[in-house]
Order: C-alpha cells, then structure tokens, then sequence
C-alpha cells in the first residue's frame, strides 16, 4: 500500500499558519514512508472562497518549502482537485447513501427549524436536528420532488449507544451518539457539505491517512459511520493538537498575527518558520532545535507528537530565526534573501514617485523610506499625545480603523481611503484628527508621502499589525470598551 496524504485547505482567507503546521505533518508523514502528498481545494463554501485566497494558500505552501505530488495547479490521476469541479460526483454518491436507506431529504425551512429549536431550548433540551425528514413518506417526498420544493440531503445516525474509534495519536476515543447531529450532506445548492465532499475524496483520492487538527475530532463519528455507509475503509485519522499563544488561548489573529504572508513580510526565511512549525508539539531524536525539512523528513517519527498544545511563540521564532540567517546565510546568500525580501525593483518601483518629488539627495532616500523597510513601525506613545485627539479618542480610531481593515477584501488604496473617509465621517471625527494616527501607526512619523499609498505597497498583513502594534502601545480595549466599542462599531452607518 502506498502511503497517500493530504492537505484540504478551504480558501476562504489568508494562508493560515495552522494550515502549513498541519500541511507540514502530513508532508513529513508521507515523505518518510516513501508516499504521496495531496493538495485538495475544499471550496464548497460557495460565498467564503475565492480564487484569491487558494492562490495565496498555494503560494504560502511552496514558500515553505511544502510540494504537493497532486493538486489543483499539477494535475495527477485523482483529480480534479478543486471541490467546486466536482459537485456530480457528490450528487450520485449522495443518492447512493438515500437509496440504501442511509441518508434523507428534508424539506424543512429554516424557520421550521429555528423554531423547532425554541422549542427544544424552552424544554431545557439541547438544539438538535429532531429527524422529522424521517417521518415523511415515500410518496410525499415524491410529490415534494416533484413541486420542486428546496431539500436538503441529512444522514442517518444511531440514536443509541457511543461511537468509538481509536486516533492514531490520542488511542481509543469515545463520543455519545446522542451528541450527533443528522448532518446535512448535500445544501440546497445542490453542493455538498464538508463530510460528505471530505469522505468522498479521500476515498476517490485513495488518502490512507488522515491528520487533520483537534478541532475535527467531534466530527470523526460523522466521517467514520459515512464509510460505513459506503462500506469502505476509513483512512488511518489523527487529530493534532491546536496551536496557541503564549496566554495558552487557541491561535488567533487578535493576538498573534496568523497569515503566513505577515512572517514573509516581516523577513523570516521560511527554512525558519517550517523549522519552528516542526517544533510544534515535536521534537528532534536528539532534541535539537534548529533543524531544516530534509533532516525532519529522515527522523520523523508521527508518534513522536505531543499532544499538549503547542505554543506559537513569535519571540522564539525570532530566536530561531536569527540562527538561520548567522548560520545558513553567507554574505551572498544574505544579499540575495535581502533581494527576495524587499531589495527588488517590485516592491521598490511603486515607493520612486513618493521618493523623487521629497528628495534632493540620495543620502535622504534611506531616511525617507526607512519605514517601508521595517517590521513594525518605530513610534513611541510620547508621539500619540502630542496629537490633537485626546488619548482616549485616538485608542477609540485605532480600534475601529483595525477593523476595518481586518474586514477590507480588495487592498487597495483608493479602497482603504475611501472606507477610511467613510469611517470618520460615521464617527463624527474630522480627517484633520482622524488621519495622523493612523501615520503613526504605519510610518513612525506624520510627514511623510500618502499613507494609504505606503498601506497598499506594505500589503494588508504588515498594514493591520502595524495598527494593532500601536493600539497595544496605548493600550487595547478593556473588556468593558471591546463590549461597547463593538456596539458602536456595529451601529455606524457608513
Ligand atoms: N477543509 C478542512 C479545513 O479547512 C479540512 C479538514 C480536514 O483535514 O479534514 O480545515
């Protein structure tokens, strides 16, 4: 049996460093056994995905370092490796299931079952789907059929007993089925869910193994009892722990940057990053930390995971980081990472039209431009209170300009401007006040050439951290101001 793997992103945002972590142990896995590694584009999420986001994905993992055998942009004898291109395949399969008795329609509206849950929820009962497809005979699902009323396809699940099944990582693993809901399969789009699209293509694409991150395991008796169903052999499935941050909390966006595209913009190599991904709940034979992709593959070991949740230290990233760059980098090396970086006519033919009009002297260029060059910018709390708005107010700006552009899809700036004068205006403050703390957060400075320009050459990643660095510097919002803040947030009209 060849070892088959896979990674099944869904490209509905950016490059997610959790999925290079997860995409990293299933590469390792399949290399060290001599197997193949799969890209498979989970794009059922009709109005989440977008060609945008799979492509940053795909963009990110070859970064890394992480190749693929079969995908989207390769080809290979499973395909096609887009979900989106595969919408019949679910269909028979899903029909196959409601033939056998397995799966059934069900016409119920999403009023009928808002309600239906009131219900359950006023008798003290836990939502859940009360299976009254069930009770609809075959000449009325005829009939409905035939009307063309909307349906959603859901799958039978036992009402007693527990599921169990052991996890490659975490041994037997027990789940009530009355925790199980009858999961829909098939949308009233005619598009399937995650389970059905996710069981039906690791067996089409003959995946052996399976690991995916914790935040799956509740849905493995869905996945497990739909093989059964279609009595084929499940693959191997493992769930790895969750990346956290140094709080301990899950990994999220609010508290570390979490797109891969930040770390390349902040100039990590990616030799560093996928070696500190590599220690995420793992470890070396001879626990050395800094170690590169080929010498992990040749001592990989998947029992080796901890299942501790691992913490995503950028601190100790830098660390590490700048091992690679002492190390790895001779000076030609390090000129041509530089050049990669940012040292290229790209990224540095936008910033001459702000350049040339300020200068008089190439001396000032340096100067001028330094921030363009930086991580986050070099702004001290001293600066914001020299600003017309009150410290309060300013906090206030930073806070909904953050998410804004956490919201903002197109990165561009006529876009950022326009939904930056929008934002003051609904917030009552004057662009006078409004825009030199937003300089600061990305420049440093309050004179310097069109911020908005400077926030669409820096990209999206290093543009919001830099508006998070400097709210962090005057202090985030309390739980009280986050609570009222979002209110108001919600209420502007813009
Ligand atoms: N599309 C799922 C995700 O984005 C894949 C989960 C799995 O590996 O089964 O995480």
């Amino acid at each position: 049996m060849t070892v088959r793997t896979r990674i099944a992103p869904s490209p509905t945002g950016d490059p997610h460093v959790g999925t290079a972590y997860i995409a990293l142990f299933n590469y390792c896995f399949a290399r060290q056994h001599g197997g193949e590694f799969i890209l498979r584009v989970e794009d059922t999420d009709q109005l989440r995905s977008t060609p945008e986001s799979e492509q940053m994905i795909l963009d990110s993992l070859r970064w890394l370092g992480i190749d693929w055998d079969e995908g989207p942009d390769c080809g290979g004898e499973s395909g096609p490796y887009r979900q989106s291109d595969r919408a019949d395949i679910y269909q028979r399969y899903a029909q196959q299931l409601i033939e056998q008795g397995d799966a059934f329609y069900c016409f119920a509206t999403p009023q009928e079952l808002d309600e239906m849950r009131k219900e359950q929820q006023a008798r003290g009962e836990r939502p859940k789907y009360d299976g009254r497809g069930l009770l609809l005979s075959a000449e009325e699902v005829k009939s409905r059929l035939a009307a063309g009323d909307p349906y959603v396809v859901r799958m039978k699940i036992p009402e007693e007993g527990s599921f169990r099944f052991n996890d490659y990582l975490r041994g037997d693993v027990e789940i009530p089925w009355e925790q199980i809901d009858m999961q829909v399969l098939l949308k009233q789009d005619g598009l399937p869910t995650y389970f059905l699209a996710n069981v039906v293509d690791d067996h089409l694409m003959g995946i052996t193994h399976v690991f995916r991150g914790e935040e799956w395991l509740p849905s493995a008796p869905k996945l497990i009892k739909l093989y059964e169903y279609f009595g084929w052999e499940a693959p191997v499935l493992g769930h790895m722990p969750l990346l956290r941050n140094p709080d301990k909390s899950k990994l999220s966006k609010r508290k570390n940057p979490t797109s891969i595209l930040y770390y390349q913009r902040m100039g990590y190599l990616p030799e560093a990053l996928i070696n500190y991904l590599g220690r995420m709940g793992w470890s070396m034979p001879d626990e050395r930390e800094k170690f590169s992709l080929d010498e992990m593959i040749a001592s990989f070991d998947m029992k080796r995971v901890s299942l501790g949740g691992p913490i995503f230290d950028p601190e100790k990233l830098d660390w590490l980081n700048g091992q690679w760059i002492r190390d790895d980098l001779n000076d030609d090396q390090f000129i041509e990472a530089l050049k990669t970086w940012a040292f290229n006519d790209d990224y540095i033919r936008p910033l001459i039209p702000h350049l040339k009009g300020r200068v008089e002297r190439f001396s000032q260029v340096a100067p001028l431009a330094s921030f363009m060059f930086a991580g986050m910018a070099e702004v001290t709390e001293a600066q914001f209170d020299e600003l017309k708005l009150e410290r309060d107010e300013i906090r206030r700006v930073l806070q909904f300009v953050s998410w804004y552009l956490d919201e903002l899809r197109v990165w561009d700036k006529d876009a950022i401007f326009a939904g930056l004068k929008a934002l003051a205006k609904a917030m009552d403050v004057k662009m006078g006040g409004f825009m030199p703390p937003i300089f600061l957060s990305i420049a440093g400075t309050t004179s310097t050439f069109s911020i908005v320009d400077a926030m669409q050459m820096l990209g999206p990643d290093l543009s919001r951290a830099r508006v998070r660095y400097a709210l962090n510097l005057l202090g985030s919002a309390s739980k009280k101001e986050a609570k009222r803040w979002d209110k108001e947030y919600r209420a502007l009209e813009r």
